[in-house]
């Protein structure tokens, strides 16, 4: 019992440390290994990132900025509708 309150502990902290816990190695180093841990989509309105797991056991994290509403017209242009989430707005 003690040794998983100590790993779920570790682990909030891991997630909830400063920036100084990410390191800053690229995916691509050949030196170390990145795995993959979360992964949040991007949407229209909300920013997403990558999580990964770092060799050196510090996390790494990659983040994506959200890409904003890409509107169309339909019905007669009075009406736009975004072609990525499907939200609609009045012209
Ligand atoms: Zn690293
Ligand atoms: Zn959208």
């Amino acid at each position: 019992m003690r040794k998983i309150l100590s790993v779920l502990l570790a682990t909030a902290l891991l997630l909830t440390g400063c920036g100084s816990s990410y390191c800053d190695h690229i995916l691509m180093d050949p030196n170390y290994s990145h795995t993959l841990i979360t992964k949040v989509d991007a949407t229209c309105t909300s920013d997403g990132y990558s999580l990964y797991e770092c060799s050196c056991g510090k996390l790494h994290k990659t983040s994506v900025f959200a890409t904003g509403h890409m509107w169309e017209d339909i019905t007669d242009g009075k009406l736009q509708m975004c072609t990525t989430c499907g939200v609609t707005r009045m012209k």
